[in-house]
């Protein structure tokens, strides 16, 4: 008996469903995050400053310090955010 062995072509095209995204290559803007480098936005006069280490005390990021009773300042830590320049008496921060 012949057997009906039905052979037909069973070719599976594929699609070319290649899953790729969408290749947005999105690039994510750099801000400047207020890092310059330049001359800090604080200035700090020493002839006005009498040492009271009120400034060193509230800078929230400690870029203040007193170095022979005369406030300094660590322009890489400051972040700008002037809290010291209300609070000091002599307004030697500006
Ligand atoms: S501006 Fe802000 S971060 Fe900079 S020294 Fe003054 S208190 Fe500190
Ligand atoms: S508050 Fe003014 S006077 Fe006092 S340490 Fe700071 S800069 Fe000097």
């Amino acid at each position: 008996m012949p057997f009906g062995d039905g052979t037909g072509p069973r070719g599976k095209r594929r699609g070319r469903g290649r899953g790729l995204g969408m290749g947005q290559g999105r690039r994510m803007g750099l801000s400047t995050q207020g890092r310059s480098t330049q001359a800090s936005v604080i200035k700090i006069d020493s002839e006005k400053c009498v040492g009271c280490s009120k400034c060193v005390a509230v800078c929230p990021t400690g870029a203040l310090s007193l170095a022979n009773g005369k406030v300094k300042l660590d322009q890489v830590r400051c972040k700008g955010c002037r809290v010291c320049v209300g609070v000091c008496p002599t307004g030697a921060i500006s």
